[in-house]
């Protein structure tokens, strides 16, 4: 990294922040093998094997993307994406079996080793940020051919194109820096993308309301890379978001799915959550969860959903895994238990009240961000759970600690009591002793709880699972 500052910083001692006149734009920024940090043993084997056999067969190839970004900051990159100049009907053929072309609208190719999947990408044209006298000798043929709908959003995205081409219509400077293989140089066709990884800066490529309106899932975008790398967001980019943030309504509940995951299981997730609160966004994300938040009821659910997602950070840190449906549970939580309150007060029974609120919470939600079925199972158990988990007489402990949902269950019993519910802390120090001890130690640990005056029948929790399970769709879609 110092080496890539001292190197860099000589480079741009000469400019300043704003882009370069466009004329010295035909030739990439590049930064020679020598003059920066990145070296082959940082790069995962299986990435190097797919680039030097596109390399031997006669291709362009380059490593480009948050891998490249993330080498040059000294991270671990999450994956290593390559782009080559080869058509993807060509990669097939490099490497046979190994490779699988999927994406029907733009094809990519998918290289297995292994576990290990290597995203192949043909160079894509179509960036709109491209600077006007480039475009003219780049890009003519295919700004002829962008189609965007009457709000400025990207229809087509399906172009091949050239390695300036594909460089323009990337989101971030950071995030278009391409490492080449052929003399392990890296270059950088915005003239920013170096100089904004040695400031900390997150900077759109081109002019930020355009690319917004292109794709508006670039606001959250910022936002996560703003969070994961401790970047700024420089004013330019910054300034439209709160304003464009109501065109996330216009992206498919599907790919918001996605990317709430991309943010909440970045590692970074409570940061994130202020980011987007703070930059309006969250509303769009989660309308129910932010309508609670801006009442702020005794600092609940905001801290209900901050230990959720102090536990997230905490699990991704240590490398365990995550389950969406536990984070979805807790940040609909509070909303669930508004609309039980107010059915328990038109009369309903508890348990069909439970029923129809977390019916009526998660179709809410899954407008904005679809949910898959197996999920909203899952944050319907996790919800029935908490009133099942007092209940442990006879053999129901039991039955509860082997249900596959328990585990889920009994940590959201733990942030709960983390958040503040300090009525809940005596049950759940009982499931954290009951779990460690042997079957029979645990026979005597129940007998020794408390006779509970008789209860009223129950009606049968089973109902609330079986009317759900009713739908087939893919996506839990009311
Ligand atoms: P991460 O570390 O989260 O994987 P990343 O930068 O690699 O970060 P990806 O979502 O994997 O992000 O995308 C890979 C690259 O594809 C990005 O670095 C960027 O160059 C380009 N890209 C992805 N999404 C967009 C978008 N919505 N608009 C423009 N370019 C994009
Ligand atoms: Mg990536």
């Amino acid at each position: 990294m110092h080496k890539l500052i001292r190197k860099i910083s000589a480079f741009f001692s000469h400019s300043g922040a704003t882009l370069p006149d466009a004329s010295s734009l035909t030739q990439p920024l590049v930064l020679q093998r020598d003059d920066h940090n990145i070296s082959r043993s940082d790069i995962e084997k299986s990435a190097l094997d797919v680039l030097y056999s596109l390399k031997r067969a006669g291709y362009d190839a380059y490593l480009v993307g948050g891998c490249v970004r993330d080498l040059l900051l000294g991270l671990e990159p999450k994956d290593f994406d390559v782009v080559t100049n080869a058509e993807p009907e060509q990669i097939k053929q490099v490497f046979r079996q190994r490779c699988r072309l999927i994406g029907r609208r733009f094809r990519l190719a998918h290289v297995t080793f292994g576990r290990v999947v290597i995203e192949v990408a043909t160079f894509r044209a179509n960036g709109e940020a491209q600077p006007a006298s480039k475009k003219r000798f780049l890009g003519r043929k295919n700004a002829q051919q962008r189609q965007v709908d009457d709000s400025g959003r990207l229809l087509q995205d399906n172009l091949y194109g050239t390695i300036e081409e594909d460089a323009w219509r990337r989101d971030f400077t950071v995030n278009a820096l391409y490492y080449s293989i052929h003399d392990f140089s890296i270059a950088d066709y915005t003239h920013q993308g170096l100089q904004d990884i040695e400031k900390g800066l997150l900077r759109l490529i081109g002019d930020p309301e355009t690319r917004y309106r292109e794709d508006p899932v670039r606001l959250i975008r910022a936002v996560r890379f703003a969070a994961k790398l401790g970047f700024k967001i420089e004013p330019k980019t910054e300034k439209p978001i709160p304003l464009l943030a109501p065109l996330l309504r216009d992206v498919s509940n599907a790919r918001m799915f996605e990317e709430v995951l991309k943010l909440f299981h970045s590692g970074v997730a409570l940061e994130v959550f202020e980011k987007l609160r703070h930059y309006h966004l969250f509303e769009h994300l989660f309308p129910q969860t932010d309508a609670l938040l801006a009442q702020e009821r005794e600092q609940f659910p905001r801290m209900l959903v901050i230990e959720a997602l102090k536990s997230t950070d905490a699990r991704i840190q240590a490398g365990k895994t995550v389950n969406p449906s536990f984070l979805f549970a807790a940040l609909l939580w509070e909303s669930m238990l508004q609309r039980q309150q107010a059915l328990l007060e038109q009369g309903m029974t508890p348990q069909d009240a439970l029923f129809h609120a977390a019916n009526q919470v998660i179709e809410q939600q899954i407008s904005h961000t679809a949910i898959p079925k197996r999920f909203t199972l899952q944050i319907r158990e996790i919800w029935a759970f908490q009133y099942r988990l007092p209940r442990r007489s006879g053999d129901r402990a039991q039955t509860l600690v082997e249900h596959p949902r328990f585990r889920a269950a009994y940590d959201f019993l733990g942030i709960r009591v983390a958040a503040g519910e300090e009525t809940l802390a005596e049950l759940f120090d009982w499931w954290t002793q009951y779990q460690e001890k042997s079957p029979v130690e645990r026979v005597a640990f129940v007998s020794n709880l408390a006779p509970k005056p008789p209860q009223k029948a129950r009606r049968n929790n089973r109902n609330f699972y079986r009317k759900r399970s009713q739908t087939s769709d893919k996506f839990d879609q009311s």
